[in-house]
């Protein structure tokens, strides 16, 4: 089968190595969607702080079982599914207390462990969510995105009549935006300064969607969120800009939820931190229960994802793909490599 590594930076291998065999717990899924994700292009330029060469890449993916252990209980051949693509040890205290996304000896396909980037993946049935069998592939490797944003929504804590202030508008912002709509927010504002991003998220139902290259920020705030301002600001960019705008627009007692990776360390401004009392929050991936919701709110129609795939690419045109991204990062969302031949 064939199965793409990454030997190193800029470099991609096809190799043709055997179909995997299966353990008792686990199932032999035939991949037919993986997106290609943020993270995934920091690996591509070496400039992932975590990770080691090789990888095989890939943790956004969906497919079909083709294969059972007989301990794999709950999943069948035919079964369309999505990969919950963390390795976690279970004894450290995160771990004991639910808190499994940050565990001290966390793994997570595709950037430590072998991700999905093969014809044929297999995987511990515990990882393994069932999609419904009239979800497309394209949404079934789009819940795993989805279920970042549910998990960041989630730790914004109970939203309900709040307004919601998203930095960002890639992938992951556009989602955590339609979330925060789908789960009570009052109003819901996102903000970027590409307008083709900012389109896209309007023709998602985003109620309220801003250039801050056109219009200042503070302006845009008090404008949309009147006196109230924002109850919560997410910030999906993670750089120095957008967080450096959370911090100066946040209310007194107000939240900040950080989702975006940060390439490197910034300086905030920690005094009005302190003084406003505000609580700023970390979000590591997800958990389980994070991927049901993500596939129960995109069943109902509440988070759509569609719109947010702009481009495809064949699995064998791994390297071209990265290419097309390098030489268009402002007109890419997901980029969604398929298997077919
Ligand atoms: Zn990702
Ligand atoms: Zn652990």
């Amino acid at each position: 089968m064939l199965q793409v590594k990454m030997p190193e930076a800029y470099k991609i291998d096809m190799l043709d190595v055997p179909v995997p065999a299966i353990k008792a717990n686990e199932v032999l899924i035939n991949m037919k969607r993986l997106g290609i994700c943020g993270s995934d292009i920091q690996v591509y330029h070496g400039k992932h702080k975590y990770m080691r060469f090789p990888v095989v890449q890939g943790h956004e993916g969906a497919g079909v079982i083709v294969k059972t252990g007989e301990k794999a209980e709950g999943l069948s051949v035919g079964d369309k599914v999505t990969i919950q693509p963390q390795v976690f040890c279970g004894k450290c205290y995160p771990c004991q207390i639910g808190h499994y996304n940050v565990c001290e000896h966390l793994k997570v396909f595709g950037i430590h462990e072998p991700g999905m980037a093969s014809e044929y993946f297999a995987a511990e049935a515990s990882k393994v969510i069932k999609l419904p069998q009239d979800m497309s592939f394209d949404q079934g490797a789009m819940v795993e995105p989805a279920a970042v944003a549910v998990g960041a929504v989630r730790r914004c804590g109970d939203i309900e009549g709040n307004n919601i202030l998203v930095l960002g508008a890639g992938t992951i912002g556009n989602l955590a935006a339609q979330t925060a709509q789908a789960c009570g927010a009052d109003k819901v504002m996102i903000t970027d300064i590409n307008s083709k991003r900012l389109d896209i998220a309007g023709d998602c139902g985003i109620e309220y969607c801003i250039n801050t290259k056109e219009k200042d920020i503070g302006d845009a705030i008090s404008e949309i969120f009147e006196d109230r301002k924002a109850d919560v600001i997410i910030d999906c960019a993670g750089v120095k800009t957008t967080i450096d705008q959370a911090i100066n627009n946040a209310r007194r007692a107000s939240k900040i939820v950080v989702v975006g990776n940060f390439k490197e360390p910034v300086e905030i401004e920690m005094p009005l931190l302190q003084r406003r009392e505000i609580d700023m929050i970390g979000i590591m991936m997800y958990v389980k229960e994070d991927f049901e919701e993500a596939i129960r709110l995109m069943q109902e129609g509440k988070v759509k994802t569609e719109k947010l795939i702009t481009d495809y690419y064949r699995i064998r045109d791994f390297k071209q793909a990265y290419e097309y991204i390098d030489h268009h990062m402002e007109d890419v969302m997901k980029v969604m490599l398929t298997f077919e031949a």
